[in-house]
């Protein structure tokens, strides 16, 4: 039997039973039933059984199950049964965690999905790429992925990167016709188009003939990967936490000898040993990391920003600079043609030019399709009283020859009458390139209107024509030239209005922002000027400038110029890599199939939603949802606030941590009894800690955050002397503690109350600690201290928590409590204010100091 390539087109439209103009919207429902989905088999994605197993998977938590069963054994039941409690509950808090994380990558990854234009009862829809079935009629256009298996049908110049399939990276042009060899490889199947490949040039139409695993992608993909990607930061903190580890266990054992040593029971020193163990290891960091990016990501697609690779999240704080396309980004795209001027009094030609010179579809209620700049020309014409069907008549279309933004034209060849006429249009000094010889003194007149419309910001396009007596065969680049001039359009794209204070806001926080655009320098400098991206009578350059510059001088001038325009894709990468080599670190945006490789070299490349092609999606780091220059700096200040809320939680969850091990290492050594119990710092470790910490992460920005510089993308977690605040502050709760047993001994409480009442300390000091924590600069009574409701939310259950199993009878066994009298509750509140004040005052005495020494703006 052949196969589709062998087919011709009819044959192929006989076998999948559909038509030219597309299958019919009943037919649909019955074909996917058969067919089902348009998707690669992934790998198993984590199910909630595996998440909830992977919490008891770790080293700590084995430790525990391990010693509620030795508790269980020596008949310690109710120390036993706490400690299963205690496991359960922290997996739980885990399971829920991580698995709203898994639900937020899933929410992304699915917004990230791909989209299609296919032609269903004649009209083109937009649907995703996965609910389309064989017979269906696809449009391809460049910069597109393809989205399934297909036979061609219809192409203008049409090319394709087929690296992903075959390994070959050049592209492949492709054409209609049948081939009647046997068993040809996809690479050799020309008139076809694969799933997953990518449409390097041109157009074209084709009908699916395969979907999902049935694609020769999907017969040789077999499980795709998609885990979660670790970032920079976790595997930094996987090491630490490692090298923390083994100091622990260290200390641990001391504990252990130095107990054993001073007399008390060994069953007892173990388990406190090894509730230290437990309680002080971070080892739940990396997974917090992961959840605060995971939720972040999350929070960000609500302000538009769609992350696609979880490490961007962390270091988009890093920005120093923001390369960003004009058109669309700092633009509204609402193209509108402002004015035409016709040469020739060649009115009528101009306007079915406007026409008829595009790639602009109409749907159902003749809502246009297609690139902002044609569907205004079009829109123009149309309302000059021009109809497409009359152009069309009378200009019947042959063949396209599409945009490119570095040949910066596109041409279409129409059948008039027993001639042959091309219309060409793009920016106008590439435009002057393919007029005849005749125009070279009277083109000048044109181009001083151009520069006067230009200076207004409009984006102006010129358009030529030439006529053929005889057919001029194949439509290539060859054919433009020798061309008329037909005249000149001029639109207004206006600047948004929210990207002046973006561009503010990105000055106050350190971040150059600099304009990258395909448009003429008159046009970009004008809009910068709007933008105050440079101040008026600022300098642009054109990418030939930059060529004629040696890298050197490359590297200094690009230092110097905030707007550049008439940028070829390959000088816009030759400028992320020459600020890359400045020691910057650059954000650049790109929509089209040429902005992939500065995408990709950028350290955050960001594509558009909107306007962007799969393939600079495919290339991007974060997709732009709504397009807009604001969503970047939106962006920006987010993931700012992620880093420092994680670098707030790891103060927090360390500096308390500590407290403990001094606690229990020092108390000792002051002649004091044992002052906690092994059931009471597995409680600090999992409520005290745990619940405070969790709402650390969803800590609002604090006030200034974009009045600061960025920071080094290298920057240690721990730089601007976290370890000392971590220390001090673990000093601070260690002493508070420690008074509170002195003072219990010194009134004569038993060692009962002594350690409810250290237990009880703890947990309040390492509160006010999650209080201060909150904010690194600001005073925790400053405005904002009602900021995160979660955190007084958790604070205040925590303190009833406490409360509860010291007061209420049946707990104190469990918890191993007794009634504190209100001598002593007084004692511990004032202690636990104080305490806090201490911490705060260290906070106020560190931001003096760092002002002084310039490393901190405010
Ligand atoms: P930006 O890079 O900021 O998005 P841009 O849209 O001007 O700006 P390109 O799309 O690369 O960048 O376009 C480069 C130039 O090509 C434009 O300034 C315009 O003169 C011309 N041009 C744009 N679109 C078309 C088109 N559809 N047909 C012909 N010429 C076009």
């Amino acid at each position: 039997m052949k196969t589709f390539y062998q087919l011709s087109k009819e044959e192929v439209i006989n076998q999948l039973q559909t038509s030219f103009s597309g299958l019919r919207n009943e037919a649909v429902p019955a074909l996917r039933e058969k067919f089902g989905e348009n998707t690669l088999q992934e790998a198993k994605q984590k199910s909630k059984l595996s998440i909830l197993l992977g919490q008891l998977n770790d080293t700590m938590i084995i430790i525990l199950i391990i010693a509620a069963g030795i508790s269980f054994f020596v008949g310690e039941h109710t120390d036993g049964l706490v400690i299963i409690a205690i496991i359960i509950a922290n997996a739980w808090m885990g399971y829920a965690q991580e698995s709203k994380a898994e639900e937020s990558i899933k929410m992304l990854k699915k917004m990230a999905a791909q989209f299609a234009l296919v032609m269903r009862d004649n009209k083109p829809v937009k649907i995703e790429a996965n609910k389309l079935v064989p017979g269906d009629v696809i449009l391809l256009e460049a910069g597109g992925i393809v989205p399934a298996d297909a036979r061609l049908i219809e192409v203008s110049a049409f090319k394709t990167d087929e690296a992903s399939l075959t390994g070959e990276s050049y592209s492949v042009e492709k054409t209609i016709e049948a081939i009647s060899k046997d068993n040809l490889v996809p690479g050799d199947q020309h008139n076809m188009v694969f799933k997953g490949t990518m449409v390097s040039n041109g157009s074209a139409k084709a009908i699916v003939t395969a979907i999902g695993m049935n694609t020769e992608i999907g017969k040789i993909a077999g499980l795709l990967d998609v885990g979660l990607q670790k970032t920079p930061l976790q595997k930094r903190l996987a090491v630490f936490s490692k090298q923390l580890a083994v100091i622990v266990i260290l200390i641990c054992v001391i504990v252990f000898a130095l107990g054993l040593w001073r007399g008390e029971p060994a069953f007892q020193m173990f388990l406190t040993a090894l509730s230290l163990a437990v309680a002080a290891l971070p080892e739940a960091l990396p997974a917090v990391i992961t959840i605060a990016l995971a939720r972040g990501a999350a929070r960000m697609v609500k302000q538009k920003a769609l992350i696609r690779k979880l490490p961007a999240v962390e270091t988009l704080g890093s920005v120093t600079y923001i390369c960003t396309d004009k058109t669309g980004t700092l633009t509204q795209n609402v193209m509108t043609v402002e004015k035409m001027q016709a040469a020739n009094n060649n009115e009528e030609l101009l306007e079915y030019a406007m026409l008829l010179n595009n790639e602009v579809s109409a749907s159902e209620n003749n809502e246009l399709f297609g690139d902002s700049t044609e569907t205004a020309l079009v829109y123009y014409a149309l309302k000059d009283g021009y109809t497409k069907e009359e152009a069309d008549a009378k200009y019947p279309l042959l063949l396209k020859l599409p945009f490119d933004s570095s040949r910066m034209r596109m041409s279409t060849l129409h059948k008039n009458g027993d001639k042959w006429i091309l219309f060409t249009k793009g920016a106008p000094v590439k435009m002057v390139a393919v007029l005849s010889e005749k125009y070279k003194n009277s083109i000048q007149e044109w181009l001083n209107v151009n520069k006067e419309w230009a200076k207004d910001g409009l984006r102006v396009l010129f358009f030529a024509y030439k006529v053929f007596d005889q057919e001029p065969g194949k439509l290539d680049v060859s054919l433009e030239k020798d061309m008329n001039f037909l005249g000149i359009t001029a639109m207004i794209d206006p600047p948004r209005e929210e990207v002046i204070d973006a561009i503010r806001q990105c000055k106050t926080a350190g971040i150059k922002t600099m304009m990258i655009t395909g448009d003429q320098p008159l046009t970009a400098k004008a809009i910068a000027e709007r933008l105050e991206i440079i101040n008026e009578g600022g300098e642009a350059k054109t990418g030939m400038d930059l060529d004629k510059l040696g890298e050197e001088d490359f590297k200094n001038s690009v230092k110097e110029i905030f707007v550049y325009a008439r940028v070829s894709p390959e000088q816009k990468l030759n400028i992320v890599k020459a600020l890359q080599s400045n020691g910057e670190f650059v954000a650049m945006t790109g929509d089209g199939v040429n902005d992939a490789p500065s995408l990709k070299q950028a350290d955050i490349g960001l594509a558009m939603g909107i306007t962007g092609t799969d393939v600079a999606k495919e290339a991007s780091d974060m997709i732009l949802l709504d397009d807009n220059f604001a969503t970047i700096v939106k962006a920006v200040k987010e993931g700012r606030r992620i880093y420092e809320n994680i670098r707030k939680f790891i103060l927090y969850v360390l500096s308390c941590n500590l407290s403990e091990i001094l606690t229990l290492f020092f108390a000792p050594f002051l002649g004091f009894a044992i002052p906690l119990l092994p059931i009471h710092i597995l409680w600090i470790n999992l409520v005290t800690d745990g619940l405070p910490g969790i709402a650390l992460v969803a800590e609002p920005a604090e006030e200034g955050i974009m009045n600061r510089p960025p920071r080094p993308p290298k920057e240690n977690l721990f730089a601007g002397g976290l370890i000392v605040k971590i220390i001090f502050s673990a000093i601070v709760l260690t002493l508070s503690a420690i008074f509170i047993q002195w003072w219990a001994v010194r009134q004569g409480y038993d060692v009962k109350t002594q350690q409810t009442m250290v237990f009880t300390t703890l947990c309040f000091v390492q509160l006010g600690n999650a209080l201060s924590v909150r904010s690194v600069y600001h005073s925790l009574f400053s405005k904002g201290i009602f900021a995160n409701k979660g955190m007084w939310g958790t604070v205040v259950l925590t303190v009833i928590l406490q409360l509860l199993i010291v007061y209420i009878p049946f707990l104190q066994p469990v918890f191993k409590t007794t009634t504190l009298n209100s001598n002593a509750i007084q004692i511990i509140s004032l202690v636990s204010l104080a305490s806090l004040l201490c911490i705060e005052l260290m906070k106020y005495l560190s931001n003096k100091i760092g002002k002084a020494y310039g490393t901190k703006k405010d």
